[in-house]
């Protein structure tokens, strides 16, 4: 059944994944209409289910306690990452989970190497921790705009090709790292197309409810719309490897990027496979003194076990 599970949702995001090595186009290779031929109402329905899924895996997560899980979004201005964080999330534990989000580094942070700050949100062993803006910035929006490396105070030479190529490689080492040590590191790029962006741009301008979410210095970010595409196809193409790979969610329905960020979510932790810990043989042996002590205090008339005689299968439940 789980394998069943686990083997329908890696077909459905396999046509999202970035192949390792592949030299990525986005605007030829991904489309941000992309439905995946589901309506609406179907996907409602699935995401439900991949909440569900999420929630029992965290759990097992947890209690494994021996890996965690990074998951790195990445969108342009308006491309959903805070809607999708809110739904993907919905169903799980909020004490196994972090979400860190990445504005422009403070002067604390510039006076660190820049991966610095990310290091410090990492997850522990157990946990889940989503990156709304990541790491990426660095190769994204430093890369569309150059002049932002004069903050950080870099020795040798910056912003040529062989910086950048660099700069990934040092990414990709730094992810390595973590996988190595038991942490899986997933990247989702929600990918939005330039007509959605600014439909979502005049729907926060007209309704104002919506209105604080305007900001016009995102309306000037998307005059360098093409730069950004460029950045984004190069570090997709250097980024997506075996051990931490990149999929591209088509993000101009809501809807369908939510579902697509819960299977790549689920994937991960289906292919971590946690399990619950056993009780070991000793520790099994302290618990069923402990049982009979308690049975013992039971008051005249009362069952032994009253929680046993509400439910008479449990402790008959085989333990996996
Ligand atoms: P929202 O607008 O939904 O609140 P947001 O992630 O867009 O979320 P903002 O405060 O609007 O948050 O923008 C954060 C800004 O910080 C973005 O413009 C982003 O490009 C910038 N930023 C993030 N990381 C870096 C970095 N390493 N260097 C420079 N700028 C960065
Ligand atoms: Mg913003």
């Amino acid at each position: 059944m789980a394998d069943k599970r686990a083997e329908r949702i890696a077909r459905f995001i396999e046509p999202l994944r970035v192949e390792p090595g592949a030299k990525v186009r986005l605007g030829r290779d991904f489309a941000p209409q992309d439905h995946g031929g589901l309506r609406k109402k179907d996907g409602v329905e699935l995401l439900r289910t991949g909440v569900e899924l999420l929630a029992e895996y965290q759990q097992r997560l947890a209690a494994q306690d021996t890996h965690g899980v990074l998951l790195c979004l990445q969108a342009l201005d308006a491309g959903g990452k805070d809607g999708t964080i809110r739904h993907v999330m919905s169903g799980v534990n909020p004490q196994g989970v972090r979400v860190s989000s990445f504005k422009v580094p403070s002067a604390e942070e510039l006076a660190h190497d820049y991966l610095w700050r990310y290091d410090r949100s990492l997850p522990r062993r157990g946990e889940i921790a989503i990156f709304n803006r990541s790491h990426y910035e660095e190769v994204l929006v430093v890369r569309v705009h150059p002049d932002l490396l004069t903050r950080q105070r870099l020795p040798g030479p910056v912003d040529g090709p062989k910086f950048w190529k660099r700069r990934y490689r040092e990414i990709n080492d730094w992810e390595r790292r973590l996988t190595d040590n038991g942490f899986k590191v997933v990247k989702v790029f929600l990918n939005l197309s330039k007509e959605e962006q600014r439909t979502r741009f005049l729907k926060r301008l007209d309704l104002p409810e919506k209105n604080w979410k305007f900001s016009a210095a995102d309306v000037r970010e998307r005059q360098f719309w093409d730069d950004y595409q460029q950045a984004f196809s190069e570090m997709l193409s250097a980024t997506s490897r075996p051990w931490a790979p990149w999929y591209v969610v088509p993000a101009d329905r809501k809807w369908f990027a939510r579902i697509c960020t819960a299977a790549i979510l689920a994937h991960t932790l289906m292919d971590i496979d946690p399990q619950y810990p056993r009780v070991a043989d000793a520790a099994r042996e302290e618990l069923l003194v402990a049982k009979r002590n308690l049975e013992r205090e039971a008051p005249a008339g009362q069952p032994a076990d009253p929680y046993a005689a509400r439910h008479p299968s449990a402790g008959r439940k085989k333990r996996r």
